[in-house]
């Protein structure tokens, strides 16, 4: 690992600094976050010299791994050449990006870029509700998402997130949002059966659809799977069925993959999983495996063509921001990518979504596991108290386990604040660049963090 100088800091100065000037994104302050220093692959290294094996891939976006020199000499050689210009005109390295983009999504796509996944899904909301204020629908103005749902931090992408816990205390938020419930096959709300039902989560788009009013609605946002809100992979045909509903009610389907792109779920996009064809895509972390800040808005060529009318004086889209698609952060996603292609990246992350399945089964089996879910590389394990009544574990024993995985030199996650009491799904996320052995050791500490529980209960 690349060691940073630390510039004669002691470490008990840093921990003091820490807690004196830096407030810790979405952590309570009183608790102390550990100060990271350096990475390389899947593992990262504390200020205290611990070495831990980075299960979420930071926040799921690290999909190449740490430490990789080419994307850093790709940033430096871009620094030099220029290291910034507006998207007012244009710059080679967003050009080169736009054309790889659509390699990736497999379809004709013109791409805007801003800076985080929040921005690329409020610029998805004000292009689909500018194109039917242009295409004589001016009162398609709302938007459809689902409980649970995380779309970021922003009053409109907060509008769009289905998880009360976030909500509270910064509302109102942007007007215009509505949710219907999320395809959670283990806890249905329709209360069906897995496999015996007739897919009512995805059918609710359609109620929505009719009692907002099909001349209200522009769109509806959806994760292929939803990621942060608790892992929730839908049944079969559910994504389609709701592309179906949209395209009935001229509503667009703007598919958010700021989770689920660049390999996450064993495919390029999520979505190809299940044979979608979003209008819009939204993507960020893997673009640049969140060595610099980038994010974009995918249209597809239609839906652009559509702004293009020159008779109309002001078609063209009013959205401008200084640092989204920076030539710097365009240089590194293009190495990141080749990266990704390169070592065979989107089918190794199949490949490590199999081991789990195939080497955790002996998980399911254990008193705390009421599920386990999976999409790609990415896995979620619902913890409850006691696999009768399902009844969520609370929230000391999931952190016992993250505690105990922590112990053992694996970071792994949670999934985010949905209602009080539902923060019960540990969730893995590795880089997609996870090495036999890395794999090797997040099954094995995975297995013992829950045996060491299992004997602790005696
Ligand atoms: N959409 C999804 C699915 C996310 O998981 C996130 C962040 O975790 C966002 C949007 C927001 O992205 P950002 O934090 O870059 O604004």
């Amino acid at each position: 690992m690349n060691e940073p100088a630390m510039d004669a800091i002691s470490k008990e100065d840093l921990l003091d600094k820490d807690r004196k000037y830096v407030w810790h994104h979405i952590t309570p302050h009183n608790d102390n976050p550990m100060v990271v220093v350096s990475g390389e692959g899947s593992w990262i290294k504390d200020v205290d010299g611990n070495r831990y094996l980075d299960g979420m891939s930071g926040l799921w976006c690290v999909n190449v791994g740490h430490g990789r020199e080419e994307i850093a000499e790709a940033a430096a050689k871009q620094m030099k050449t220029i290291a910034y210009s507006t998207l007012i005109q244009s710059h080679v390295p967003a050009i080169k990006l736009a054309e790889k983009l659509n390699e990736w999504l497999e379809g004709e796509y013109r791409v805007f870029f801003s800076n985080s996944g929040s921005d690329a899904n409020e610029v998805a909301f004000k292009i689909a509700r500018q194109y039917h204020h242009q295409n004589g629908k001016p009162s398609k103005h709302k938007f459809i998402s689902r409980h649970r749902a995380y779309h970021g931090s922003s009053l409109g992408s907060l509008g769009a997130t289905g998880q009360a816990q976030r909500k509270l205390k910064y509302e109102p938020l942007a007007a215009g949002f509505t949710h219907v419930p999320p395809p959670y096959c283990y806890r249905c709300p329709f209360g069906q059966q897995e496999g015996a039902c007739r897919m009512q989560c995805a059918e609710a788009f359609e109620d929505a659809i009719t009692w907002e009013g099909a001349d209200s609605v522009a769109g509806v946002i959806m994760e292929p799977v939803i990621t942060g809100g608790g892992m929730l992979v839908p049944p079969d045909g559910y994504m389609k069925r709701v592309q179906e509903i949209c395209n009935k009610h001229d509503v667009l389907l703007i598919v958010d993959e700021v989770i689920c792109g660049f390999g996450r779920s064993g495919r390029k996009f999520g979505h190809h999983n299940f044979g979608a064809k979003p209008d819009i895509v939204t993507m960020a972390k893997g673009m640049t495996s969140a060595y610099s800040p980038l994010s974009a808005t995918a249209v597809s060529a239609w839906l652009y063509d559509s702004f293009k009318d020159t008779s109309k004086a002001d078609s063209h889209l009013r959205h401008v921001n200084t640092f989204g698609g920076n030539p710097v952060s365009c240089a590194v996603a293009l190495a990141n990518l080749a990266i990704l292609e390169r070592e065979e990246l989107v089918s190794r992350s199949a490949w490590i979504g199999e081991q789990f399945r195939e080497r955790l089964q002996p998980l399911a089996a254990h008193p705390h596991v009421g599920d386990i879910r999976h999409f790609g590389s990415a896995l979620g394990i619902e913890l409850v108290e006691d696999k009768q009544s399902k009844r969520p574990a609370e929230a000391s024993l999931v952190a016992s386990y993250i505690a105990s995985c922590k112990r053992l030199g694996l970071i792994i996650g949670k999934n985010g604040d949905t209602v009080p009491g539902f923060a019960n799904v540990l969730t893995i996320s590795p880089p997609l660049s996870s090495t036999d052995e890395d794999v090797a050791f997040i099954v094995d500490t995975l297995l013992e963090a829950f045996s060491i529980r299992a004997e602790d209960e005696g």
